[in-house]
């Protein structure tokens, strides 16, 4: 753990909602703040200050920069959080602030690997329409359509959300990360056919895709949104909370 930061020292923001996000909260000692958007599970074991909930945009995220003294904003949110990240960036400029940012690489395709590419939702939708098992990775989006279910499918949904599902659909509520012993059990159970998949990159939940692999069957991959520049990008966790704590070190040093 950190040494405390003196009172009125400059502050990080951690924008967050991920394991890579919680993983770098952990090192953060009180002074400063890990923001969570709300729809998760909130860490009650945290040192550093936890605030839950939007900022209200892009001018509001502005506002409470300067309110806080936030001196380095770190966006270590979601690949598909698009809209935070964005709003980080334009917010970070308003307020003069720098904007680190943990960008996990997407997963590449490997030999044998059937991957078909999906804009939107009404592609994949066209994507799985000839199969019966398609298991949805993508969080709660197929929540929304579980009404629209063709007679001839049988959807299993897994999210970080209890949902009762109904008899065309089974939502697991289960968060990675997934071994490859457990995907398997998974697939079998469900008799999966074909996965319904986000980029996520990282190795929380790849286990999926070796076992789509192993199997032969196709994966519908999400198209992954745009995202901003930052001052300084990290490909992980691990990389961007050295850099963090260096960064906190050379803080202490100058203002102590
Ligand atoms: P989003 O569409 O990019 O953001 C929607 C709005 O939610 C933002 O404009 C912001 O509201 C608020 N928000 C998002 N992240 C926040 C944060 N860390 N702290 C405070 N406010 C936040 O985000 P999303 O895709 O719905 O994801 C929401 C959260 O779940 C993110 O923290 C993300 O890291 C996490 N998550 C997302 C996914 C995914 O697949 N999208 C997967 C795993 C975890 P204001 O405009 O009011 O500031």
């Amino acid at each position: 753990m950190r040494k405390e930061m003196p009172g009125n020292s400059k502050r990080v923001l951690l924008l967050g909602g991920t394991g890579d996000a919680l993983a770098i909260a952990r090192e953060l000692p009180a002074a400063h703040v890990y923001s969570l958007a709300g729809l998760g599970r909130v860490p009650g074991d945290l040192t550093c200050t936890v605030r839950v909930g939007g900022f209200g945009g892009i001018d509001g995220l502005a506002r409470y920069l300067r309110a806080e003294n936030i001196a380095l904003v770190v966006d270590a949110t979601h690949p598909y959080a698009a809209q935070m990240s964005r709003h980080a960036h334009a917010a970070c400029a308003l307020a003069d602030v720098p904007l680190w940012a943990v960008r996990r690489p997407a997963w590449q395709p490997q030999p044998g690997d059937d991957w078909r590419d999906a804009a939107d939702w009404r592609e994949i939708v066209a994507r799985i329409a000839a199969f019966q098992r398609p298991l949805f990775t993508l969080g709660r989006e197929a929540l929304a359509h579980l009404h629209e279910i063709p007679a001839s499918q049988r959807w299993t949904v897994r999210c970080l959300e209890a949902h009762p599902g109904n008899e065309r659909a089974k939502i697991i509520d289960a968060r990675g990360p997934f071994d490859l012993e457990g995907e398997r059990a998974l697939f079998d159970a469900a008799g999966v056919d074909v996965v319904v998949s986000k980029n996520s990159g990282g190795r929380a939940t790849e286990a999926k895709l070796a076992v789509a692999r192993e199997r032969g069957l196709p994966v519908v991959m999400l198209t992954r949104p745009s995202l901003p520049d930052a001052h300084r990008t990290f490909d992980d966790a691990a990389s961007a909370r050295d850099a963090l704590l260096r960064w906190l070190d050379s803080i202490d040093t100058s203002e102590t």
